[in-house]
């Protein structure tokens, strides 16, 4: 069972927390994802949101992990938008990691000495 859910306030709570928010739901939950051996934060984000009166279901279907930031998602229920999803630390690095790579890779088809 996912320990942290993303609420349609944008708020992150522990399952243990779920009844203090009965007016909200829960939109995903945060899983740990890995990426080039990096292990980065990410928000799962369920294909339908659910009560946090509810018992959150053990295997929810997740449409989407998302690592990078993301604004203005919309709980299905009561058509919230949440405030944002912000991007973890890790999360950054691997992301400006696979930045630089795809820079480097560019530099190397179109940079260096032209021979012909
Ligand atoms: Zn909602």
């Amino acid at each position: 069972m996912p320990e942290r859910y993303f609420l349609c306030n944008g708020s992150v709570v522990a399952y243990k927390d779920l009844h203090l928010y009965p007016s909200l739901h829960i939109l995903g939950h945060l899983v740990s994802v890995s990426d080039e051996g990096r292990s980065v934060t990410a928000l799962a984000l369920w294909r339908e949101a659910a009560p946090t009166t509810e018992v959150p279901p053990l295997h929810p279907q997740v449409k989407v992990d998302l690592v990078g930031d993301a604004r203005h998602i919309e709980c299905e229920l009561c058509h919230v938008r949440s405030q944002r999803w912000e991007i973890g630390l890790a999360g950054f690095l691997v992301l400006m990691g696979n930045f630089y790579r795809r820079v480097e890779q560019l530099e190397k088809h179109h940079g260096g000495k032209e021979t012909s």
